[in-house]
């Protein structure tokens, strides 16, 4: 129907009788000469309706109106000197047309695709003029791009693209499953897979080597803003391989990925941190480096203190910590807005210093020694006008509480530098955790998680277990994860007794991956990344929805649809389905 698209002319074309379809997007009629600016996914090129030229087509321009699909034969002429666009790629040059087809009409838009952004669900429900809008358009072009960089990698590594089942079983990767009823076997559901991981693992027992797979994924959580029911992971599993081989491996795919979307070299290795360093120094096991403000620790100084708060604290085994923030002028309000902050985030108390004329200054000052002022001065490095912020609670409370505030810290004193994109790999994970709701340790990543020591005769605190297992970090968000695997059956089961999963529950739940676990299962490991958050953090955007093609609302519905909806009778029945209302 048409011999090129709209922003592949270039002046080079000049001369040139061609043949373009696509949208109006602007249309402006100076009584005489009639202008369209023609869109499609290459961009816009004007067309030049002209009265003499091509009197019939100028008289149906006069009726085309916003995103009308058309065609039109024409020259492809220079611009009059003084008219060129410099916005344009093509703006030196337009296309007198001759003929003029309309294909097909268009009612007035809901919103219109130049203005301000549209409200979210205006967007959503109208998704198909939404991604018209070229800065939309762009997002799915470089998701494109992306994923074929992607794949192109994973495949001169030796990576096979394999697919697995998405009407499966439950994977227990901790979130709530979707389920789908079986017509076939009433009564029973095929679960939505919340990873691959169990397939993935069986295609190494398979002998395939290197699996990688770009994937829907499915988990029926309370969406938050960077949440999605249904999401997409990079999925890679690979045989005869230590967390090294997956790491180095790793890098590659992020630098491919980083390099084709900013253009800019990303530097590898990436730097590696320790779980505990991460969560004594940061508070969190997603540390945001793009700043700096790591947490001291003060404990030690305060074991013969008179002062009452810091002497129950270190009596109980707590821990006291201070975030210091050189260079800047804070007054008496910042203070008390920074001690408001913390007492929001739920702290019991935030306690400030502040170094004036070579003294710290603070309301607490007079109950502490000479010798612990000095020794938390010396350690926390202070200037003159530096401010100290300290918390004392249980180690755990002021971890998390402090990576919170520390976060606070950043963003109001403008801390976080911009453009900057701070990988960073988490490593030796605690293998389980312990879960105050269910009295039993669960899995930090999950069940298939091998451990850095045999779990087979273990006898120790399971808290203290360390775990092969990894996580990506970029900016204080986790990009991926993974770990190297149980590979052998004996290990897998100890993993569930730590777990007080017992035989029975486990062969019932994972049976197949067990026993193939016991026919000559090959050392494995793997790693999988959110695809949807690396490209919405890479592209610079606000929310995972702007990356995902017809993304989900907050309450799961899809406005361009309309799921989830309810179905017919006729159906239910054939699924031997009674639904009832239940009062909440
Ligand atoms: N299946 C894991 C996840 O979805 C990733 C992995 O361990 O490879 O988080």
């Amino acid at each position: 129907m048409r011999h090129i698209e709209c922003e592949k002319l270039s002046s080079t074309d000049i001369g040139r009788d061609v043949v373009l379809a696509g949208w109006v997007f602007r249309r402006r009629d100076h009584g005489g000469l009639i202008f369209a600016d023609l869109r499609d996914i290459t961009g816009i090129i004007q067309v030049v309706f002209s009265p003499e030229i091509a009197p019939e087509a100028h008289g149906i321009a006069h009726e085309i109106k916003q995103e009308y699909v058309i065609r039109v034969e024409g020259t492809v002429s220079r611009r009059p000197e003084g008219t060129e666009n410099k916005e344009l790629a093509t703006g030196d040059i337009e296309v007198y047309v001759r003929t003029l087809e309309v294909l097909n009409t268009c009612k007035p838009l809901p919103f219109q695709l130049e203005d301000e952004e549209p409200n979210e669900s205006l967007r959503l429900k109208y998704r198909y003029l939404d991604m018209r809008r070229p800065q939309v358009q762009k997002v799915f072009v470089e998701r494109s791009r992306a994923m074929h960089v992607l794949r192109n990698h994973l495949v001169s590594q030796d990576f096979f693209e394999i697919e697995t089942p998405f009407l499966t079983k439950s994977t227990p990767e901790g979130a709530r499953d979707f389920i789908v009823p079986s017509r076939l076997n009433p009564g029973e559901f095929y679960a939505l897979p919340q990873s691959p991981q169990l397939f993935k693992q069986i295609l190494m027992v398979a002998g395939f080597n290197r699996y990688f797979q770009i994937v829907r994924c499915f988990r029926d959580e309370d969406l938050r803003a960077d949440r999605q029911p249904e999401f997409t992971q990079l999925d890679l599993e690979m045989s005869f391989v230590d967390v090294d081989d997956v790491i180095a491996l790793s890098e590659g795919v992020v630098k491919a990925v980083f390099e084709t979307l900013k253009g800019v070299p990303l530097e590898t290795p990436i730097m590696r941190m320790d779980f505990d360093e991460a969560m004594e120094r940061y508070g969190t096991d997603k540390p945001d480096l793009r700043f700096e403000l790591p947490m001291v620790e003060l404990t030690p100084f305060f074991r013969e203190t008179n002062f009452g708060v810091f002497k129950k604290v270190v009596g109980d085994g707590g821990a006291i910590k201070a975030i210091a923030l050189h260079g800047r002028t804070l007054s008496r309000k910042d203070l008390d807005d920074a001690v408001d902050m913390a007492k929001s985030m739920g702290a019991g108390g935030l306690i400030w210093m502040r170094k004036d004329a070579g003294k710290l200054q603070s309301p607490i000052v007079k109950f502490l020694s000479e010798q612990e002022t000095g020794s938390t001065d010396q350690t926390c490095g202070l200037q003159d006008g530096d401010v100290l912020f300290i918390m004392a609670d249980t180690r755990d409370k002021v971890n998390e509480l402090m990576g919170r505030f520390r976060l606070y810290l950043g963003t109001k004193y403008d801390l976080v530098r911009k453009d900057t994109f701070s990988f960073l790999w988490v490593v030796n994970f605690p293998l389980l955790e312990y879960s105050n709701e269910e009295k039993r340790y669960v899995a930090r990543h999950h069940p298939f998680t091998s451990a850095k020591e045999s779990m087979v005769n273990f006898s120790g605190d399971p808290g203290s277990i360390r775990a092969n297992a990894y996580d990506l970090v970029l900016n204080g968000v986790e990009m991926g994860g993974g770990s190297i695997r149980n590979f052998r059956s004996d290990e897998q089961m100890a993993m569930f007794r730590l777990l007080k999963i017992d035989e029975e529950e486990a062969v019932e739940q994972f049976g197949f991956l067990l026993e193939a676990l016991e026919m000559g299962a090959p050392p494995h490991g793997g790693i999988a990344f959110g695809l949807d958050r690396i490209l919405m953090m890479l592209l610079g955007l606000e929310s995972i929805r702007d990356v995902i093609p017809f993304p989900k609302t907050q309450k799961g519905t899809c406005l361009l649809s309309g799921a989830p909806a309810k179905v017919s009778q006729r159906q239910l029945n054939e699924l031997k389905i009674r639904t009832v209302t239940v009062k909440e």
